[in-house]
This record gives structure tokens, sequence and C-alpha cells, in this order.
């Protein structure tokens, strides 16, 4: 989040001095690590989630397409960084991918089949393909087939433009190229505590973790883009906005194959559907992934719970979150959500064998030795207060601004890094309101469709999808 906004600052604003401070000794190491996360280009192609049953049995696509033109505006960023030599080969971050859903059951193959129909009909998902045909889905994605009992109803829909993106290598781009292009980007250096200055600009505690040198940063705009380390330095700087706010940590495993023949016969990021209770990031997924230009294969996530709200945090973080605002809401959320507690307390306790038997039921002949389990990131989700003054529970994330647009940041998870140049463009109408009418037509060439919904216009669809899979190298 932070090296985008950056880097879309820099472009604007050549002559503004930025400075990036960051605890670790590289950037991209928390939740932007490939390991760390799923590196999913969610563009809501597979993810069933994002389009439920309404209540009169249609199929919501609200969700879908407002991820979808989301995940557009990245491919669109991503695409003119290439160009303008910003980022490196678009190899080195992401890479052409089907996005595969499959499920089994009558009542779930019929939810499948009712989905591609209202996908089909929409510009941005018509390219969708399903089949109930065991043979043909073992053309797309063999290891699904192999061993499944042939009785067993299943059912699967296709997208073949869907993409895997390495966010770690992503972030390390833009973040050397901040620094090469004049930014002061320091790692090893974290971020104490933001406070308020009497000439009205924020004054930020940073120490050095070698030397131990603490000293002071002054800014007129600060973005706390530090991931799960946002909520802590958010309540630090005293901004009304953030009160009721707290952070619900949820940490992912996953099982990683460590045989490269079984990897090298996989190719596309099958998502299923997620258990009763389970948060919507936890919806399995037997996963292709490219690391450093590496093909793997991934199968998860499963929940696990620890009280870091970072993965290199401390397990002091959620019991230093809470204040006086936000205990009340924390703890109705804790008793609205009994189905999450008792998913989570289910996984927490899931054996190394039941791990393996979900996922035989993607990849029926997966063999035990055959995988180790690895621990990605912390995925921090936002608690907060609603219209009636109740806590809730929020999947998604959280753009939390001072009433001026001096400070800002970024709360929860979901979906995340795929969606950080909207959120950060969205950033920029929040926080510099008086100068976003004059970087207008700079936000146009950097995303041809700023201001613009690409479902509401299929020829600027078809442009746009053409040059973003030729900038990025993702034509099949
Ligand atoms: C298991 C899992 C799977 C996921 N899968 C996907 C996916 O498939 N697709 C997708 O789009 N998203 C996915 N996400 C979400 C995505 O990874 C995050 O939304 C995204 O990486 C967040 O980026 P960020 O820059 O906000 O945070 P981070 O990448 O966590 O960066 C925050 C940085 O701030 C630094 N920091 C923290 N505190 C301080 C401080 N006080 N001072 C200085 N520096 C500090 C941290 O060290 C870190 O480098 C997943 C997340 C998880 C955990």
């Amino acid at each position: 989040m932070s090296t985008t906004l950056g880097s879309i600052l820099q472009e604007l604003e050549p002559n503004w001095s930025i400075a990036l401070y960051e605890t670790l000794d590289q950037s991209g190491q928390e939740s932007s690590d490939p390991w760390n996360n799923a590196g999913t280009g969610h563009a809501a192609l597979c993810e069933l989630n994002y389009t439920p049953r309404d209540a009169d049995g249609s199929i919501s696509l609200t969700k879908a397409r407002g991820i979808n033109e989301q995940y557009q505006v990245s491919r669109q960023l991503w695409s003119h960084w290439v160009e303008s030599g910003t980022l490196g080969s678009p190899r080195t971050f992401i890479n052409a991918l089907p996005h595969i859903s499959f499920v089994w059951g009558e009542d779930n193959a019929r939810y499948l089949k009712d989905r591609y129909e209202a996908m089909k009909a929409e510009p941005l998902f018509s390219d969708i393909e399903h089949t109930e045909d065991l043979d043909e889905i073992a053309s797309w994605a063999p290891l699904l087939a192999e061993g499944r009992d042939p009785r067993q109803r299943v059912a699967a829909s296709k997208i073949d433009s869907g993409t895997d993106v390495d966010f770690g290598s992503l972030t390390r781009q833009l973040a050397n190229h901040l620094n090469e292009a004049g930014a002061e980007v320091r790692y090893g250096h974290e971020v104490t505590s933001i406070s308020r200055g009497s000439d009205g600009r924020w004054q930020l505690k940073v120490r050095n973790s070698a030397s131990g040198e603490k000293f002071t940063a002054t800014a007129r705009f600060v973005f706390v883009g530090a991931g799960g380390g946002a909520l802590s330095l958010l309540q630090s700087s005293g901004i009304p906005e953030i009160k009721g706010f707290g952070g619900f940590p949820v940490s992912g495993k996953f099982l990683r194959s460590t045989d490269s023949a079984v990897a090298d016969r996989h190719h596309a990021k099958v998502y299923g559907l997620a258990s009763v209770g389970a948060p919507p990031m936890s919806v399995p997924h037997l996963d292709t992934r490219f690391v450093e230009g590496r093909r793997t294969l991934m199968f998860g996530p499963y929940a696990g719970f620890s009280t870091n709200f970072l993965k290199n945090g401390s397990i002091t973080d959620l019991p230093f979150s809470v204040r006086p605002h936000n205990l009340l809401p924390m703890m109705q959320v804790g008793a609205a959500n009994t189905d999450l507690v008792t998913y989570l307390v289910k996984e927490v306790s899931k054996s190394a064998k039941k791990k393996i038997e979900t996922l035989r039921d993607f990849y029926p002949e997966a063999e035990t030795d055959s995988w180790e389990l690895i621990t990605a990131g912390q995925r921090v989700q936002v608690m907060k207060k609603n219209g009636q003054g109740k806590g809730v529970l929020q999947f998604g994330t959280e753009l939390v601004a001072g009433a001026d647009g001096t400070i800002a940041g970024l709360l929860g998870a979901s979906p995340g890094a795929s969606t950080a140049p909207s959120i950060m463009l969205k950033l920029l109408e929040r926080c510099f309101p008086a100068q976003v009418e004059s970087w207008k037509p700079r936000l146009q060439d950097m995303v041809p469709s700023y201001g613009r919904l690409l479902s509401e216009d299929p020829a600027l669809l078809s442009e746009v999808t053409a040059a973003t899979n030729r900038s990025l190298q993702l034509e099949n």
C-alpha cells in the first residue's frame, strides 16, 4: 500500500519530499510477501464469497463487479509502470493463470450453474466457461478429477484471464524505484508513535532497530501503511476517527507441495466454498504460485490463532490495542460471531491428518508425504461500530482518515493487495481534494479508465483489456 501510494505521489508531484520507514530490513516481507499471502490477483473471477445467492434466489454480482473494477485499475497502473520502467519485466511479478471455481454436491452444483448464467451476461465476466463433466474438468485441472468417485456430482466454472501476482516482488520493485527517484527509504526503522506538533504538522517518533538511535521526523501528510501495525499507530495519533475500531487477528497456514512433478501438473487457482462460519479469506483453494519465477503449488489457508497483529509482531499486539472506546464493540463482535469462534477453534485443533483430508476434497490422490505445512501471514480483521453504535466484524479493508485529510491509514485484510491502486486513488480524493482536479489528466495517463466504470463501457473495457494484456504480457 505504502509503496503504491508513494510511487503515485512521486509521479504526480516530483518535487514533494517523501520518506518511507520500514521496521524490517526489506520491504514486502509482511502480508505482501508471497509466502505470507496467496498471491491471487483478486478480480472476483473464481471467489464464490463475492457472488452470494440473495434472499430472492438470484445471484448477486454487486461485490464481484466492484472488486473486478478495482482490479482493472491495478492492471492499468501496473501496465503504466511497466511501460515507464518503474517496474521491471511483468514476468517478475504477474503471470496469466486460469481461475476456476469448483464445488461438489447437488445444491452447490446448482448454485454454480446459476452463478455461471448470471456472470456470463455481465461484460466483465463474459468469458466464463462452465461444466459438470468430469473429463472436461480433468482437462482443465487433472488433479481435481483423478481418483474422484465418478458418481459424485461436481461442477466447475473457469475464466482464463485470471492472474497470479507476486506482491512481494512488486512491492520491492516499487520501493527500489522510489529510492532511486529520490525518496528517503529507510529499512530497520520503526515508527513508534505519531502525534500532532504545535505547528499542526505530524511528528513521527522513529527508532533505528540496529543502533537504537531515536529521532523525530516531521510531515505535512502521513500515510499509515503499516498493515497489521496500522491500528496502534492511528490510535497513537489521537484522531477521533479511529475511536471504536478494534482488530481481530486470524493467522493463515498453507500446505505446500514438496513434489515439483505434482506442481507441474496443475496450472490454475481453484477456489471452493468456505465452511460455515469461516471468514471469507479462508476459502480453501488449490493454488498455483509463481514465486521468484518458480512454479509452486499450495493448498489452504487453514486458519490459526495468534494475538500478533503482524507476523513479525508481538503477542501483546491484541491486548495492547484494547481501549475504553473499543472494548464494548469488540465484546459485541465476539458474542455475535459464535460461528466464527467455533470455526477457529475447530481449525486450530485440526490435526495434520484432517488437514490432508480437506486437501483430498480437492485433490483426491494427494499423498501425505508430499506436503509441508507453512505459516503464512497475519490478517487483522476490522471491528468497528455500525450506524447503531454496535460492534460489527468487517471482512474488507477500511480507509481511516483524519477530518482534515493530513493523516490516513488502512485497516483490514481482503482483497487487499490486489486492490491497492484503487484504494490509494480513493485516498488521494479523500486527502488531497484541492489537488485531485489538476492531477486528473496525469491520473488518466496512468489509469485510462480513471473516473469511469468499465462495466458500463464495453468498448473501453475491450480497449483496456487488450492494452493491459499486451503490456503485462498476459496474452495466452
Ligand atoms: C494468508 C493471507 C492470504 C492473502 N491472500 C491474498 C491474495 O491472494 N490476494 C490479495 O490481493 N491479497 C491477499 N492477502 C491480503 C494482502 O496480503 C494484504 O492486504 C496486503 O499485503 C497488505 O499490504 P500492506 O502494505 O497494507 O501491508 P504489509 O504488506 O503487511 O506491509 C506493512 C508494512 O509495514 C511495516 N510496519 C508495520 N508496523 C510498522 C512500524 N510501526 N514502523 C515501520 N514499519 C512498520 C511492516 O513491516 C510491513 O512491511 C492475503 C493475506 C494473508 C495474510
